[in-house]
């Protein structure tokens, strides 16, 4: 097998016949088969997939989870039953346009030395300036502090040679913040540019509040400098507070008992109060983590499979 190309879908009963379409056409001279992983949707898109499947038995596979796990954990199925040559992994809602693949894959056959092709968006055309600048500075802050490097706008579009698969899906995190692991692994990447599309129809799973819940993820999931941040700045306190504390004892020796500083008194307190609580909540982000991969629980439960070979016997 030549190539195998994974689509993590949730609720796209309207995009996933015209992306098999599309897929068929484009990937025509090619050995290949598309992987559907149904991410639990709640709409018709199993139901879609079984008729995709009955169609084009040849090249489709489906993967049906009992429930929805996140992109993250589709990708992670895909790509644990991908066994071709090449993978690639492609949104289910036709935004990206299936002629790139062939663009990676041209890349990667041409340039021996390169692992991994990732796109990256030029700008989203219908993008807020406040999620540009938010998008802007969480790169600029996870990279300040985390030793794996983020490129702003690389997508999980992207085309992995086999090695790179196996090293992806060797990280058994439960916790998968993929970005952050397709660049961890290593390897050469090489990044092209490409202008995503629009929705073909459906509106999008990624709200500002799961961006925000996604990229602060990714902070605690690659750095574990907001731990040293909170020692940092429990030092400086402290040493602000000893040097604060003998400049108050001299003028109470030398000029008598000062004036009561009740405002002053209360706003340090606080101001310590709110430091403490930060500190400790950072520590408890990293303890639930811990606590959650020490289940072991699996990434992903599936329901059913399509196509599979332990299907057929
Ligand atoms: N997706 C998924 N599980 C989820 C959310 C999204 O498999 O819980 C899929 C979705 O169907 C799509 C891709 O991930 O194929 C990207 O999602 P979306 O289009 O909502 O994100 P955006 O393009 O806005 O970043
Ligand atoms: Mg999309």
């Amino acid at each position: 097998m030549k190539l195998d190309v994974i689509i993590p879908v949730y609720n796209e009963e309207g995009n996933v016949k015209l992306l098999h379409k599309k897929l068929s056409e484009t990937l025509i001279d090619l050995d290949y088969e598309l992987i559907f992983i149904n991410d639990g949707s709640i709409d018709k898109t199993a139901d879609r997939l079984a008729n995709i499947y009955e169609e084009d038995k040849n090249h489709v596979k489906v993967i049906n989870f009992s429930r929805n796990f996140g992109k993250d954990a589709a990708m992670y199925a895909g790509l644990t039953s991908a066994k071709a040559e090449y993978s690639v992994i492609i949104d289910g809602d036709c935004q990206q346009n299936p002629k790139y693949i062939l663009t990676m894959l041209k890349y990667l056959e041409k340039n021996k030395n390169i692992d991994q092709v990732a796109m990256v968006n030029k700008e989203r055309k219908k993008e807020s300036f406040l999620n540009k600048i938010l998008k802007k500075s969480f790169y600029k802050f996870i990279n300040s502090i985390s030793d794996t490097k983020f490129i702003i706008g690389a997508s999980d579009f992207r085309m992995f040679r086999k090695n790179v698969v196996d090293a992806v899906i060797s990280l058994g995190e439960n916790n998968r913040f993929s970005k952050g692991i397709f660049s961890w692994v290593g390897f050469n990447t090489h990044y092209l540019e490409y202008e995503v599309e629009e929705r073909n129809s459906g509106k999008t799973n990624f709200n500002l509040i799961k961006q925000f819940r996604y990229a602060f993820n990714g902070i605690i999931n690659f750095s574990v400098k907001p731990l040293r941040i909170a020692t940092v700045v429990g030092f400086i306190t402290s040493i602000g507070s000893f040097i604060y504390l003998i400049i108050i004892l001299l003028e109470t020796l030398i000029t008598g008992i000062a004036v009561p500083g009740y405002a002053s008194l209360i706003s340090i307190m606080l101001f310590l109060g709110g430091i403490q609580l930060v500190a400790i909540g950072i520590l408890g982000e990293y303890i639930s983590k811990t606590y959650l991969e020490a289940k072991k629980r699996p990434v992903y439960v599936t329901k059913n499979k399509l196509g599979f070979n332990e299907e057929i016997l």
